[in-house]
């Protein structure tokens, strides 16, 4: 029995958060618009109408190429990519081709089994997005919205070797992606596509045979689900001893179902072309230094920093850096609070991830800012508060956007380390239940938490756990 290998190569179509389209003052972003409300002459391809490219575009795509790795072209230019389709409406796209904005680059990502595949990237180019079209009660219908919005399109060389490998890159993707802030990469909203070059050998093998395209793996499931159906699939083929030819195939997510779309077009069928109605792009070294002057530090490195500086476990670290915002939030808090770099992480994952989830907020908009939660943090640790008021204090801070020392004096939260007032409750709960004294002395140790718990009641929350705890003991003993 021959062991195969998978080789894979993605291609992915990244949109551009930009405000407006890449050659035109549309509105760029027209998810929530009715089709047709986010168009004018030159998005759609009217007669004697000349492009106008946005430099935010350039400037965000050289951004991403910098995070590759790639090299920026001095002098990159536009091309056109001749194709009829009902929803392009100038017949051809303009995009690059042999002169992109950059070349070269790799990403790094690193698999949960510990390794890190370096994935090479063999393009990365500017382009304008097609229409879309719609076919509804037996009309075929158009929507020209999307016509002109500006994309990133990106391939990697065949360097992936399971569908599992697939979807950790486009899960690394599209963190950097949002962490550059160059693309909400929503994939539900079509902002990060992806089509997949999937194709065996046997395994430790250096050839490639040839490939088969998969359209529209537009999810992290989809990408793992086709991936391995068509695996499996061009493994039964070479098994019953037949050819695998390299058709273009359409992924449905809902039947599970790959299906042959065409044979696939050729780069010669596009008629490349120099764009004669846009000049060259010339980057000066001015201009990159200024756009990449603020370049950020990057997740995976920020995770690795955190680990060390931090002393983090990894599974801190990879939760704290999952975002840009939240790793900023953690990384203020600590330095605010001074204390244990560990303690902070513990706080923000458990208790104040949750909030930001349930509430549906970004980290930099709540009203719990880093500097209240370390707050919270100085307060517990002088003994001011207990553990629990801390928690309570979290909400009631994002509730009010009061101060925690502000809430604690108002509401008189403060820590009651009375010796004879936390005596008294602890008399009373054990007079009020007698059989579980009993069941206590009768060796059901683990009722001291639940003692415990009741002397927090009588004490709304206040007292010091610890001192009950010790004088229930007492009592008890
Ligand atoms: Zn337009
Ligand atoms: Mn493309």
């Amino acid at each position: 029995m021959t062991e195969y290998e998978a080789v894979i190569g993605l291609e992915t179509h990244i949109q551009l958060n930009t405000t407006t389209k890449i050659f035109c003052s549309c509105k760029a972003d027209s998810w929530f618009d009715p089709p047709n409300t986010n168009v004018c002459p030159v998005c759609t391809g009217l007669p004697g109408v000349l492009p106008v490219l946005n430099e935010k575009v350039v400037e965000k795509g050289a951004l991403l190429a910098h995070a590759m790795h790639a090299e920026l072209r001095p002098v990159s230019f536009f091309d056109r990519k001749n194709y009829f389709y009902p929803d392009l409406p100038k017949g051809y796209q303009i995009s690059q081709y042999d002169m992109a904005l950059a070349h070269g680059g790799y990403l790094d990502v690193p698999m949960p089994q510990g390794y890190t595949r370096r994935v090479g990237i063999w393009k990365l180019h500017l382009e304008e997005d097609a229409g879309k079209t719609r076919n509804e009660r037996n009309q075929r219908l158009i929507d020209f919205n999307r016509c002109g919005v500006p994309l990133v399109e990106m391939v990697t060389g065949p360097d992936l070797r399971s569908a599992d490998e697939a979807a950790q890159y486009l899960i690394r993707l599209r963190q950097l992606l949002r962490w550059l802030g160059v693309s909400e990469a929503d994939m539900e909203k079509a902002h990060l596509r992806c089509d997949a070059n999937v194709s065996i050998r046997p395994k430790g093998a250096d050839y490639l045979n040839p490939k088969t395209e998969i359209k529209n793996v537009n999810s992290i499931d989809a990408v793992r689900n086709a991936i391995n159906s068509e695996v499996e699939r061009q493994i039964r083929e070479v098994e019953a001893g037949r050819r695998v030819e390299a058709w273009t195939l359409d992924w449905d997510e809902d039947t599970g179902v790959l299906r042959k779309m065409r044979s696939k077009e050729t780069e010669a069928d596009y008629r490349y072309f120099r764009e004669p109605d846009l000049l060259p792009v010339y980057l000066t070294d001015e201009w990159k230094a200024a756009i990449l002057a603020d370049f950020p530090e990057l997740p995976l490195e920020r995770r690795a920093r955190f680990i060390e500086q931090y002393g983090l476990p990894e599974y801190d670290a990879e939760i704290l850096t999952a975002e840009r915002k939240l790793s900023d939030y953690y990384e203020n808090a600590v330095k605010a609070y001074g204390g244990d770099p560990k303690k902070v992480s513990n706080w923000l994952m458990n208790d104040v991830l949750r909030m930001i989830n349930e509430r549906g907020l970004a980290p930099d908009q709540m009203k719990l800012s880093p500097a209240f939660l370390a707050e919270i943090l100085k307060l517990v640790d002088a003994g001011t508060i207990n553990n629990s008021t801390g928690k309570a204090l979290l909400v009631k801070v994002e509730e009010s956007g009061q101060s925690p020392a502000a809430i604690v004096q108002a509401e008189g939260l403060a820590k009651v380390s009375d010796d004879a007032a936390i005596r008294a409750a602890c008399q009373e709960v054990l007079a009020e239940n007698p059989k579980e004294v009993e069941s206590f002395r009768g060796g059901k140790e683990t009722l001291m938490g639940w003692f415990v718990g009741q002397v927090m009641r009588k004490m709304r929350g206040k007292a010091d756990a610890a001192l009950a705890k010790k004088i229930l003991e007492e009592l008890l003993g």
